[in-house]
């Protein structure tokens, strides 16, 4: 946002919010009195927030902690079609009101919201690392990004509440004033619990929209959390209505309902397709076509140039890849090495990722977390059989512990570019490494996916990277460094190809999403 909207508004100018040094002893006690404190609550049972009002759903969902599979996080509602119905009806009836509350009002809301984020942060980071498996520096990663996701959208949004300039004609005056879509369905996926959720649950609502929010059943017991806090900072009835359950049956349900206007989906590319298919077709008693906001997966690509500093590549790519178990959309799960320093990489790269220690999240030795779930161990599981008839594996198979669903960083070097794990996205602590001829090959390769959202180039050569920035097809594109950790207001983020719709999230054309242009003409009377 420009400086002089912060100063129309009186607000400081935007900064990004700063991750806690953990090396810190005061900041490892208050990490550890949270962990505690939220130790003492698991296994709690949780209502659905529908109009203003806690209420249970049909039947009963348990979230458990993937770092120790018998440990129960929350029991959730499942919610069936009757409580999605009422929560679009509450959507519905609060959208005349909200939609008409001045931006500075519904901003001054979400402000109230970001302050307690922060004041709660060692908190949420507690829920994240029991409920996501994230250790410690990612879930403080995590809620820092949805704490500037708050703060930047009000920001934005005041911006857009001015007219962008428009040329008058002789006698006549233009403006043009961006108003909100109606009723939205927010489903987010678990990865970041916290970030995406609350994100894409309150730029739409910034914008004046109303909206369903169905998180993922691997992460609702965060998304109470913060829907306590939308609570607590006094975000009227029915602006935000939290419904908990299964994808498909429930997601599918919502995103076919008549009434709902648009769909911030941001998950896997085979229900992000299902979605837009179902969103284009035109429901009984519906009077537009669906907006669809769909962010879906990756199949990222480090390529390593001859002139790379090869100890700065092989660390960021240990980095890109096994960082969250691998379970970032932004995750490297190919590097692309051209033949000339091929051996000498994968050498390099096996060595700094043997270092990495897997073990439970909430212990900060660990560098790596279990995987989320037993589907998603299973998924990860197949894929490294299926990697060892594709390539030959350099790293994998170390012993981890055995009470979630754990697993070890693994290698494959001499994949071939077509082989399934150098094309499917695996969501795993896994990579593929793929040897190129030259740089034109490396170039071929890593845009040799259905996918587009993130890559990384490692080269001293400033005309490969300005050949790079030309061809390499992503969205987030990052030179000597991991293709990891985009950050709000510095990274806009989102993808290309099968990646989705490219929103940028935490850019500034994020809100046009959420809103349509009226444009207004007036004829001087003489
Ligand atoms: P997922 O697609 O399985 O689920 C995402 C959400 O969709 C969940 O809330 C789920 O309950 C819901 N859902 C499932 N089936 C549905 C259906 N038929 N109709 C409506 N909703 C349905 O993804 P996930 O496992 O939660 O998350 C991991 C995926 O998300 C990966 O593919 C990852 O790359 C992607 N991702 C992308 C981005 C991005 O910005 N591009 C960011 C994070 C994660």
């Amino acid at each position: 946002m420009s400086d002089s909207v912060a100063r129309e508004n009186q607000l400081p100018p935007f900064q990004n919010e700063p991750l806690t040094d953990f090396s810190n002893p005061q900041n490892r006690e208050l990490m550890q009195q949270a962990l505690d404190k939220v130790r003492g609550e698991l296994g709690k049972e949780y209502l659905c927030y529908v109009g203003g009002e806690w209420v249970s759903g049909e039947g009963k969902l348990t979230s458990i902690n993937p770092s120790r599979k018998t440990e129960v996080v929350g029991v959730v509602p499942q919610a069936g079609t009757d409580l999605a119905n009422q929560a679009i009806r509450a959507a519905k009836a609060a959208f005349p009101t909200w939609s008409q509350v001045p931006v500075a009002e519904r901003c001054g809301k979400l402000f109230e919201v970001y302050r307690i984020m922060r004041k709660r942060k060692y908190e949420l980071c507690a829920w994240m690392i029991f409920e996501s498996g994230k250790n410690w520096a990612e879930a403080d990663a995590d809620i820092a990004e949805g704490i500037d996701f708050v703060n930047y959208y009000c920001r934005q949004m005041l911006r857009l509440s001015h007219s962008p300039e428009m040329i008058d004609a002789p006698g006549e005056e233009n403006r043009m004033t961006y108003i909100p879509l109606g009723v939205g369905v927010v489903i987010p996926p678990w990865n970041f619990p916290l970030a995406i959720m609350a994100g894409t649950a309150v730029a739409p609502v910034i914008a004046g929209n109303t909206v369903v929010l169905k998180p993922s059943e691997n992460s609702p017991v965060v998304a109470i959390k913060f829907v306590e806090i939308l609570e607590e900072a006094g975000l009227p009835a029915g602006v935000v209505n939290l419904i908990t359950g299964e994808g498909p049956p429930l997601g599918r349900h919502l995103v076919q309902h008549p009434d709902v206007r648009f769909i911030s989906f941001t998950g896997s590319m085979k229900v992000g397709c299902e979605i837009n298919e179902e969103a284009a077709r035109i429901r009984e008693g519906q009077v537009w076509l669906k907006r669809v906001v769909a962010e879906m997966g990756g199949k990222n690509a480090c390529v390593v140039a001859e002139d790379a500093d090869l100890d700065e590549a092989a660390a960021a790519t240990a980095q890109s890849a096994f960082g969250f178990a691998g379970q970032k959309c932004s995750a490297g799960s190919r590097a692309i090495v051209v033949a000339d320093v091929y051996d000498q990489f994968v050498e390099k790269l096996v060595a700094a990722s043997a270092l990495l220690k897997v073990g439970p999240a909430d212990d900060p030795q660990f560098n790596l977390g279990a995987v989320i779930s037993p589907i998603s161990f299973e998924k990860v599981k197949n894929y490294i059989e299926i990697g060892k008839s594709e390539g030959r594996m350099v790293l994998g198979e170390q012993a981890v512990p055995d009470d979630g669903f754990y697993v070890a960083p693994t290698i494959f070097a001499d994949v071939s570019p077509d082989a399934r794990i150098a094309q499917e996205e695996i969501f795993g602590p896994v990579i593929a490494v793929i040897k190129a001829k030259d740089y034109d090959d490396a170039l071929r390769i890593a845009n040799g996916t259905r996918f587009g959202l993130t890559g990384a180039l490692f080269s001293r050569s400033q005309e490969k990277l300005d050949r790079a920035a030309r061809e390499f097809h992503v969205g987030n594109l990052y030179f000597n460094r991991k293709c990891t950790g985009a950050i709000v207001a510095q990274q806009p983020f989102g993808g290309f190809n099968m990646s989705g719709t490219d929103c940028k999230a935490g850019g500034p054309d994020y809100m046009l999403q959420f809103l349509q242009g009226k444009s207004i003409t007036t004829k001087k009377l003489g």
